[in-house]
């Protein structure tokens, strides 16, 4: 080790991690079992590939490795979960919380809300502040069956995206990627209208039950509605970009399909932030460096990547504007989710900025200011009253 990356490995240790992304953790009943813990490090659903290609990844070995130093543990998941089992589930989250450096997490909150904690108990549990992100799909498929027309449904869904920012929200967030893809185009009222009749219809068939909405022109319409919103208000738009389970489909998650958002000049002053990246890390970096408005976090990506996180965060670096860089975890199901990712982002940037401070690229001052930036700076320039 250098003298530059322990000096630097000193100073980011001590600088919080805004979590700008993340999902509250599942309420548990009784303690974790190993097949719970490895689910949550794969975004496949498929049973064989979360029960014996996770722990032949670099980034599970790791994340067992470093949680059986904080727990006193052997470097087994056996002893990791037994160590882990001993804990009162508050004492468990404040310990995670309190090593990782947590500062305010954003609550994508309606990602199976019906199993994981609310904000507030998520709070209470981290002692940490937690703001809500509105995730748009769902808000739409939970206000569909209230209305008749396209109208009424669209007024009722831009009335919902305010009032979830005058009750403490701070942003919105889309998963069109997972859904209808993110080639998003300008929709003329007469289809939107059509696309809503048709999922209405869909929704009176189900007899009550909740209807998966994935018809391109209404998810492209709402979206064109959530960025009317976000330039009223000055807030984000989170984007899920690739990297996810195999509702995914790659070619159709690639971040340039956005164009049309991009070069639209009334949206201009809104941030899109295009989350998890991978493996589209190069062209989200691009995409910062020609549009104003456009940011990358590479949240998911980090701490899935393992071994190579501080590779991809170097190539981010290399051509995205250091103010333009957010980080965040993605944690989902399980504390230890966000609890590792905080700690890889902090390793892999002290590799990554070493490096350049090494290479004469950067001095120590500037390593340690991009460190802060990206950990939580430009997030809390970003979310209107988050710092
Ligand atoms: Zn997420």
């Amino acid at each position: 080790m250098s003298f530059a990356s322990d000096r630097l490995r000193e100073e980011i240790s001590e600088i919080i991690f805004l979590d700008q992304h993340c999902h509250a953790p599942l309420r548990l009943d009784g303690p974790l079992d190993p097949l719970t813990l490895r689910a949550a490090f794969t975004e496949s659903t498929d049973p064989q590939v979360q029960e014996q290609d996770v722990t032949g990844t670099t980034g599970y070995r790791m994340m067992i490795r470093w949680l059986a130093g904080l727990l006193g543990a052997d470097p087994t998941e056996s002893a990791v979960l037994t160590a882990r089992s001993t804990y009162d589930v508050a004492d468990y989250y404040r310990l995670l919380a309190d090593d990782a450096r947590l500062g305010p997490l954003f609550n994508d909150f309606l990602f199976q809300h019906e199993l994981a904690y609310t904000s507030a108990e998520w709070s209470e549990l981290t002692g940490r502040p937690v703001r809500e992100l509105m995730r748009i799909e769902t808000l739409a498929e939970q206000l569909a069956g209230e209305h008749s027309s396209w109208e009424s449904f669209r007024q009722a869904f831009s009335q919902a995206l305010v009032s979830s920012i005058s009750t403490g929200g701070c942003g919105f967030k889309s998963i069109a990627a997972y859904r209808t893809g993110l080639q998003v185009q300008p929709v003329d009222a007469a289809t939107a209208s059509a696309a809503f009749d048709d999922y209405r219809s869909e929704l009176d068939q189900s007899g009550g039950e909740r209807v998966r909405l994935a018809r391109k022109p209404l998810i492209d319409a709402l979206i064109w509605e959530t960025l009317e919103v976000a330039a009223e208000l000055q807030l984000p738009l989170q984007f899920h970009v690739a990297l996810g389970d195999d509702d995914v489909y790659l070619p159709t998650s690639n971040p340039v399909l956005l164009r049309a958002i991009f070069r639209e000049p009334r949206y201009r002053q809104v941030p899109i932030v295009l989350l998890h990246c991978y493996p589209f890390v190069r062209e989200a970096a691009y995409l910062t460096s020609i549009y104003p408005n456009v940011y990358i976090d590479l949240g998911l990506t980090v701490p899935l990547a393992g071994s190579n996180c501080a590779a991809l965060i170097a190539e981010a670096l290399g051509v995205a504007p250091l103010h333009k860089i957010l980080a965040s975890s993605d944690g989902h199901a399980v504390p230890e989710f966000q609890w590792f990712a905080a700690r890889l982002w902090r390793a892999a940037l002290t590799e990554v900025l070493s490096t350049n401070v090494e290479r004469y690229m950067m001095t120590d001052r500037e390593a340690i200011e991009a460190a802060a930036m990206i950990l939580h700076a430009n997030s809390e320039r970003l979310y209107p009253g988050t710092k």
